[in-house]
């Protein structure tokens, strides 16, 4: 049975980017206004990149450093949201589509709610699928670890696919 007759996929992604000064903060694709921002190659957007691993997970397509590597120059500040469209390529490729999204933010600061409504709509906009197939919750480690110690912030995300046509 190869994975094109697999009607049902599951993947699952991790990232992690340290927090610096004189860096924009983005996720979701989404500026939020703070005095430290996640430093990358890329626009170094967690969230998004945690989405592209877990998308490439279900379709068994390895990791987004294979893809779109840290050291090539082309996706040097490069977009995430983009980078997000382009897996979304694979998966039409593939023969699937996305069935729903779910993620976690694990941040100390900023606050992150005001946000999640404006993130979940970039986010299904690139990925061509509705607000309500995405979900982004928000937390913190109550000051544990580097999450806590504003050193960084983390984003976990599970897709599932299914075949479409
Ligand atoms: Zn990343």
């Amino acid at each position: 049975m190869s994975l094109s007759d697999h009607p049902f996929r599951v993947g699952f992604g991790y990232d992690a980017h340290r927090l610096v000064e004189g860096r924009d903060l983005i996720l979701g694709g989404i500026k939020i206004p703070h005095e430290l921002g996640l430093l990358g190659h890329s626009d170094a957007d967690v969230l998004t990149h945690a989405i592209i691993d877990a998308i490439l997970g279900a379709l068994s397509r390895g990791d987004i450093g294979q893809h779109f590597p840290d050291t090539d120059p082309k996706y040097k500040g490069a977009d995430s949201l983009g980078l997000l469209k382009k897996t979304m390529v694979w998966v039409r490729q593939d023969g699937f589509g996305i069935n729903n999204v779910d993620s976690t933010i694990v941040a100390e600061q900023p606050k992150l709610a005001p946000y999640l409504i404006e993130m979940r709509g970039r986010l299904s906009q690139s990925m061509d699928i509705h607000r309500d197939q995405v979900n982004i919750k928000a937390t913190t480690t109550e000051k544990m670890g580097f999450c806590g110690r504003r050193e960084g912030i983390v984003s976990f995300a599970v897709v599932s696919l299914m075949k479409v046509g």
